[in-house]
């Protein structure tokens, strides 16, 4: 339902669960973040209320520089800890708003090549597909260019890769998906307003775009992978 991702110098869970706080208007199940700790995916999910995943975290604090947070409302597996997102492998972290209308078909396959999963959601045939190109030796983008073209349905995802600390990837496909352009940071959120306190630059992806974020800027690329500039306005929305 929800989507929140940041890349910067200090830690981002706070940063985070703000910008979840502000996707609150649009209604949600259950929610939760994931980020880079030394390199590996950690995170915190939480039935309910974002005051819920806020203790949650309080309780047991997770640090990094680079995460993705998600605000859910069940479309596919009943709301609860296990079907919240961020969904994750050892090597892969994804948030997603949407449908993947062939997550049947893909988990069948994936469970047929091995890959073991923890949700009954669509989503997470996404995490699995993108670590099933990573341990064929793809690097993140074409590993991620990949797995979308098996997409079908709608979404916007966020995705963080185990080691890439420097990079936070988002797509689109039906569902929006806005990157904001921070001092040294940058900000990936399914609407301007859940970036207003963090900045007013924003760019949208167009239908089929993928973006790869770093601390210095974001590079977009088309539905046929070529790169290509999407152009950045300024909101009149304000923190
Ligand atoms: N289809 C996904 C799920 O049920 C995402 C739902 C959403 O957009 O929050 O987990």
């Amino acid at each position: 339902c929800g989507i929140v991702g940041i890349i910067g110098r200090k830690d981002v869970a706070p940063l985070l669960i703000d910008g979840l706080r502000r996707l609150e208007y649009r209604g949600y199940d259950s929610a939760g973040i994931a980020t880079l700790v030394n390199g590996s995916i950690d995170r915190r999910r939480a039935e309910g209320k974002i005051a819920n995943l806020d203790a949650r975290v309080r309780e047991q604090p997770i640090d990094g520089t680079v995460g993705i947070g998600h605000t859910r409302w069940a479309t596919h597996g009943r709301p609860n800890e296990a079907n919240a997102h961020p969904h994750a492998s050892a090597r892969v972290a994804v948030v997603h708003n949407g449908i993947i209308e062939n997550f049947q078909e893909l988990k069948k396959e994936l469970q047929d090549a091995g890959r073991a999963f923890e949700s009954d959601t669509d989503t997470e045939v996404v995490v699995h597909l993108i670590h099933h190109h990573l341990d064929q030796g793809l690097p993140p983008v074409e590993a991620v260019q990949h797995s979308l073209k098996r997409l079908n349905g709608a979404f916007a995802l966020g995705i963080l890769i185990a080691g890439r600390h420097d990079l936070l990837i988002g797509a689109r496909m039906g569902s929006p998906l806005a990157v904001g352009y921070g001092d040294g940071e940058m900000f990936l959120g399914s609407d301007a307003l859940a970036l207003a306190p963090l900045t007013q630059r924003i760019a949208y992806l167009d239908e089929g775009d993928m973006v790869v974020l770093t601390l210095e800027g974001a590079t977009f690329y088309d539905a046929d992978d070529q790169p290509v500039a999407r152009e950045v306005r300024q909101t009149a929305l304000s923190g």
